[in-house]
């Protein structure tokens, strides 16, 4: 039902947000809800024509965000890089495919492995996935995580690391930074590297959750936002001011939360986007 006071066209909701429910779902209830964006995490489009999802969603007045997520590309041999690569360029092909113009990238790392060494194969990797990105006409954004992550999911973990990876290749239109204040709001220097990645073009996400205090899981107990302690209203302006005019991309992983009636919860994230 059409009413006046709709959030703001800019959220757009993971479907890892409402893990217990299925693609179809998703859409229907995003949809129903007045979101404006989905994106689609790539689980989503397990048994079905990654095409057909888009059309579902785009037919239900959602537009298709972004597909998260490729990356992983540090491995200690050779084929199990390239395998990684390989697996990329079908990624990238489910976002161009889904009519996502964007795959989000954990970009990986191998515990016991010098950080260093991660970074050249991340910097390799993605340079080999470049020119697909380009035909597809998808865009690769770097997300950096959390240092709490460096061992194990990614060794790119601050907004300074990504942007100089972004310009180390060559800052192109199909390469950017996927922002979650999640992994980036402890850093004293987030202002100014948002900033950077705005005035460089690379700002091409944002992704919303909280912090909580304490936080139990370091995975799977995130926050909704307003919940924790991350100033989103403070962050919000810095990304607005560096340009960018996207969606609010709600991702929280929360055991807690997918325990609870989704119907509920979902109601809660439109209503927060809503004040
Ligand atoms: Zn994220």
């Amino acid at each position: 039902m059409e009413s006046c006071n709709l959030p703001p066209p800019r959220l757009a909701v993971h479907t890892i947000t409402t893990k217990p429910w299925s693609t179809e779902q998703c859409i229907e209830k995003y949809a129903a809800a007045g979101v404006g964006g989905i994106t689609f995490w790539r689980y989503s489009f397990e048994g079905r024509d990654p095409a057909a999802v888009g059309r579902q969603a785009r037919d239900a007045g959602l537009e298709v965000v972004s597909v998260a997520r490729g990356g992983f590309f540090p491995a200690p041999t050779e084929p199990a890089r390239r395998e990684a690569i390989d697996d990329n360029l079908r990624a990238i092909d489910e976002a161009a495919a889904a009519g996502a113009p964007s795959l989000v990238l954990v970009c990986g790392a191998v515990p016991g492995q010098a950080l260093a060494d991660s970074h050249a194969q991340i910097r390799d990797g993605i340079a080999a996935c470049l020119d697909h990105a380009a035909a597809a006409g998808v865009v690769l954004a770097i997300e950096p995580l959390h240092p709490m992550y460096a061992a194990e999911r990614s060794a790119i973990n601050t907004m300074a690391q990504a942007n100089a990876l972004c310009e180390a290749l060559g800052s192109g239109p199909n390469i950017g930074i996927a922002c979650d204040v999640y992994h980036t709001w402890w850093d004293d220097a987030l202002e100014a590297e948002i900033a950077r990645a705005g005035a460089a073009g690379n700002l091409t996400a944002y992704h919303i959750c909280d912090w909580l205090s304490p936080t139990t899981d370091f995975l799977n107990d995130r926050g909704l936002m307003g919940e924790g302690c991350i100033d989103l209203p403070q962050i919000g302006r810095w990304v607005e001011r560096a340009g960018f005019a996207g969606f609010h991309e709600v991702e929280i992983f929360s055991g807690r939360w997918w325990a609870s009636d989704q119907d509920a919860y979902l109601k809660r994230i439109v209503d927060w986007a809503e004040k």
